[in-house]
C-alpha cells in the first residue's frame, strides 16, 4: 500500500495505476462499515484493478468548530487497516495540502441540499461536495463507493456527478449495523455507555415504521413519538422522502426512505430505511410527508 499525503504524489500514483481505480473516500475513525465499503470497491476494481481511499477530515463540512474538534482521529489504526484490506493507495491529506489559504471555488447543489442534513447543518453539503469533487479530480477514478447510511449524501452526490459530467459510476452500499441494529458510525465511539445502550432504539423505531401499515403522516408522527422516548434523546429531524432524491415527499406510491437525525448526549446520529414501494391501504391517503 502506498499511503500520500501530497497532491503531487498521488496524481503521478494514480496516473500510473492499474484501470478500473475505485475510490472509497472517508474521514477515518474506520470501522467495519468502511471495510465493508473498500471490499466492495475491491470486488469492482478486481484483482489487477486499483483500490483507492481516502482519509480526510474535511474542516469545511463541519459547521461547528467543536464537533470538528472532537472528530475521532485514529490515523495508525486507519492506515493498519487499510492495508489489511488489501488498499492500494492511501491518501492522508493535511487541510493545507487540500486548501489553499484563500480559496474561494466551492461546489454547491442547490435543490437536494435544502431538507434533511442540509437544513439543520449549513454549509454541510457545499463543503461535502467541494472535497468530493476535488477528490475524484485528483484521482480521477472509474468508480466511487458510498454507503446508504449517507443516503442524503448519496443522492446529492450522484447529481453532482451527473450535472459536472465526472466519468464516474457511483456504487451504493447498504447500511452496516452493529449485532444490536445501531448503525456504524465513527461518531458511535463518542457515545456515553447510557446514550450507547439506548442507541438501538433508533433502528428499531424505524423497523417499526416500516412495519406501520398507516399512512405518511401517522407512520412519522408514531416514529416521532418512539423516538421522544429514547432516554437522552434529542430530535433533529424525521423525515420521509421519495428513495431516488431526497427532493420532496408524496405518498407511499414511489419507494420512499424514512430518515432521521437525533442526538444522543452531544452527538448526532443519523439512519434512514427504506420503505418499498407497495403499501396498498395507504395509496390515496395521500402524503403528508414533510417536504425534505
Ligand atoms: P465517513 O467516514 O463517515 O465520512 O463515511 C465514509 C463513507 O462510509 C461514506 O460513503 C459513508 O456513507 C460510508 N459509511 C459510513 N458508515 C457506514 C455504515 N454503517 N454502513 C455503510 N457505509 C457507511
Amino acid at each position: 500500500m502506498r499511503t500520500l499525503k501530497k497532491i503531487s504524489a498521488l496524481r503521478t500514483e494514480c496516473g500510473k495505476a492499474v484501470r478500473p481505480l475505485v475510490l472509497v473516500p472517508t474521514m477515518g475513525a474506520l470501522h467495519v462499515g468502511h471495510a465493508a465499503l473498500i471490499r466492495r470497491a475491491r470486488q469492482i476494481a478486481g484483482e489487477e484493478g486499483t483500490v483507492a481511499a481516502s482519509i480526510f477530515i474535511n474542516p469545511i463540512q463541519f459547521n461547528s468548530s467543536k464537533d470538528l474538534a472532537l472528530y475521532p482521529r485514529l490515523e495508525v489504526a486507519d492506515r493498519r487497516l487499510c492495508r489489511e484490506l488489501g488498499v492500494d493507495i492511501l491518501f492522508q491529506p493535511s487541510a493545507k495540502e487540500m486548501y489553499y489559504e484563500d480559496c474561494s471555488v466551492f461546489v454547491e447543489e442547490e435543490v437536494l441540499s435544502r431538507g434533511l442534513c442540509g437544513a439543520s447543518r449549513a454549509g454541510h453539503f457545499r463543503g461535502m461536495c467541494t472535497v468530493v469533487a476535488k477528490l475524484f479530480n485528483l484521482f480521477a477514478p472509474d468508480a466511487a463507493v458510498f454507503g446508504a447510511k449517507d443516503y442524503q449524501q448519496l443522492a446529492i452526490v450522484r447529481r453532482m456527478v451527473r450535472d459536472l459530467n465526472f466519468p464516474i459510476r457511483i456504487i451504493e452500499h447498504p447500511t452496516m449495523r452493529e449485532k444490536d441494529g445501531l448503525a456504524m458510525s465513527s461518531r458511535n465511539i463518542r457515545l456515553s455507555p447510557e446514550a450507547r445502550k439506548v442507541a438501538p432504539a433508533i433502528y428499531q423505531a424505524l423497523l417499526r415504521a416500516k412495519a406501520n401499515t398507516g399512512s405518511p403522516h401517522q407512520v412519522l408522527k408514531k416514529l416521532r413519538r418512539d423516538l421522544e422516548l429514547i432516554p437522552g434523546v434529542r430530535m433533529d429531524y424525521v423525515e420521509c422522502v421519495p428513495a431516488i432524491s431526497p427532493e420532496s415527499a408524496t405518498h407511499w406510491l414511489q419507494s420512499t426512505v424514512i430518515a432521521v437525525a437525533v442526538f444522543l448526549g452531544e452527538v448526532r446520529l443519523i439512519d434512514n430505511i427504506r420503505i418499498p414501494q407497495h403499501r396498498p391501504n395507504s395509496l390515496k391517503k395521500a402524503a403528508n410527508c414533510s417536504q425534505a
